[in-house]
């Protein structure tokens, strides 16, 4: 069975200790992947701290070119690399070359999107003196991923990171290291100097501990659940680290009866089933205005029993299998919960009697407003759906959560578009949109969905300082 390396310092490297990587579409493990105790994240956290005084002088201009290079590898591996995230992850693998495809997006907007980072020239109040507002790299930065989407996560990082003069150390997830080699393998082929990235991986405690506690370390930021992201919370007060937290969330969706049926059938599709659920935007619960109720669980349903379930390296498969066993007991318990309090199975309901970890695609209708799936992140192809009568009360239905990630609302009036953008909690709203997400447009959760954005001009934003240069004329 092959052992992957990690890549430090330009070099790669096996270690003795491994990880099993398992592909959750059998349970079985495929690959071993090196791991760095945490020692070897110290020596990263140093060689990426001397690569930093090289890599922030470059220009943007420079660093972006480097950053297209980047791209065009992983453009040029894209059917390749895309059968390595399903391997590892599950999805579907027209959803994995879709992951490359946006990769590869963010690569190139960022790589443009550097040259972009403008300081100021502030008109002076003291006669004598000029000011002047320019932005810095912050310095090295630890970048932790999920697995959920293990390549466009990490991109959303680094692509920012290292184009605003920042070296960077990523840290995927144990599930899903085999992406994160094959995108360091692009970063290699660019031949960026050594030590601006580095990829390590193992034990996510130590390795967070060491991001935390080294003073070398300047930011840290981290894409994962709000469990997670409270825990480097607490661990940052100590050093005043500075983090970006792209936490879970709880995303409502609002069906009103003046909408496009067919337009919010195929939204809530998308929204739900992308990734088998496993999406922090995926829609977890879905509201529906009572004269539109009938008509849409109805034809959802009928769509939803139309979906096939398999390995996700079958074209033909919509839903690829959820990433492990524990994913699958949760999926059965919010279903159990939500109909032992009243709702009502449409179809799907339990996990394939098969090897792998596979859940069928799943309606319950009229589920109760405090079942389980109503309050937290399911994380699977599960689709709750209940009926609400005015807007003012789905309004506070969809406030009533201690996330707000993403909303999603589907109506053709206008000025519901707008009262709904301004009152729903939530960093991102599709309206009569089940995809929202654009390199050029921020991404992000407000409440305990996470801290800062990334993409956009504020994903730059996030790994610079903002000084004040205040100059008296001699
Ligand atoms: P997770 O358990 O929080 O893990 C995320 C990452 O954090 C992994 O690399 C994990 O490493 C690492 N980690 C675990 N414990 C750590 C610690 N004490 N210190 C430092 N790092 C630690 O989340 P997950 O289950 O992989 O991902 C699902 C969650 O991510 C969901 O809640 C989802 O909503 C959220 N998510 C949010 C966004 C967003 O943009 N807001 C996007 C995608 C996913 P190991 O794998 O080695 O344990």
């Amino acid at each position: 069975m092959k052992t992957y390396p990690l890549y430090l310092n330009g070099e790669w490297l096996n270690s003795d200790t491994t990880l099993p990587v398992v592909n959750p579409a059998s349970g079985e493990t495929f690959a071993q992947m090196s791991a760095v105790d945490r020692p070897a994240v110290a020596v990263a956290i140093k060689n990426a701290h001397k690569a930093l005084a090289g890599w922030r002088h470059l220009t943007a201009k420079g660093r972006g070119e480097l950053l297209h290079k980047i791209a065009s590898e992983l453009d040029r591996r894209r059917e390749e690399i895309a059968r390595i995230i399903t391997l590892e992850n599950g999805k579907p693998i027209a959803q994995s070359q879709g992951e490359v495809a946006m990769s590869v997006d963010h690569l190139r907007w960022f790589a443009e999107e550097g040259r972009r980072v403008y300081g100021r020239i502030v008109p002076h109040q003291v006669e004598g003196k000029r000011h002047l507002v320019i932005k810095s790299p912050i310095g090295v930065v630890g970048a932790i991923c999920p697995w959920n989407f293990p390549l466009v996560l990490a991109v959303r990082k680094i692509a920012p990171a290292l184009v605003a003069g920042c070296p960077v150390i990523l840290k995927p997830a144990s599930q899903t290291p085999l992406t994160a080699v094959a995108l360091a393998e692009c970063v290699a082929k660019a031949e960026l100097p050594k030590g601006v990235f580095q990829l390590v991986v193992g034990d996510a405690t130590e390795i967070g501990a060491e991001f935390l506690a080294n003073p070398l370390c300047r930011k840290i930021t981290f894409t994962g659940s709000t469990e997670v992201g409270r825990k480097l919370i607490a661990g940052a007060a100590a050093g005043v680290k500075p983090l970006s937290l792209e936490l879970g969330g709880n995303a409502p969706v609002l069906v009103f009866d003046d909408c496009s049926l067919e337009t919010a059938l195929a939204g809530v599709m998308m929204a739900k089933f992308r990734n088998s659920g496993q999406s922090c935007i995926a829609a977890n619960r879905i509201y529906v205005q009572r004269q539109m109720y009938p008509g849409f669980l109805r034809a959802l349903t009928d769509r939803v029993k139309a979906m096939e379930t398999g390995d996700g390296m079958d074209p033909q498969s919509d839903i690829g299998p959820l990433i492990n066993a524990g994913a699958v007991e949760r999926a059965h318990e919010h279903v159990q919960d939500a109909v032992n309090g009243g709702g009502r199975l449409m179809c799907g309901g339990s996990a394939l009697r098969r090897p792998g970890y596979f859940f069928e695609p799943t309606v319950i209708g009229n589920v109760s407003r405090n079942a389980l799936c109503m309050f937290e992140e399911t994380f699977a192809p599960i689709a709750p759906i209940t009926p609400f009568e005015t807007e003012a009360e789905v309004v506070e239905l969809a406030n009533n959560t201690i996330h707000g990630l993403a909303a999603y609302v589907f109506t053709r009036d206008m000025d519901r578009m707008f009262r709904m953008a301004e009152s729903l909690e939530a960093g991102i709203i599709g309206v009569n949109d089940g995809l929202p997400t654009t390199s050029q447009c921020p991404f992000g959760g407000v409440k305990q969905s996470g801290w800062g954005r990334e993409l956009g001009y504020e994903g730059i934003e996030a790994f610079l300082e903002t000084k004040h240069v205040s100059i008296e004329m001699e």
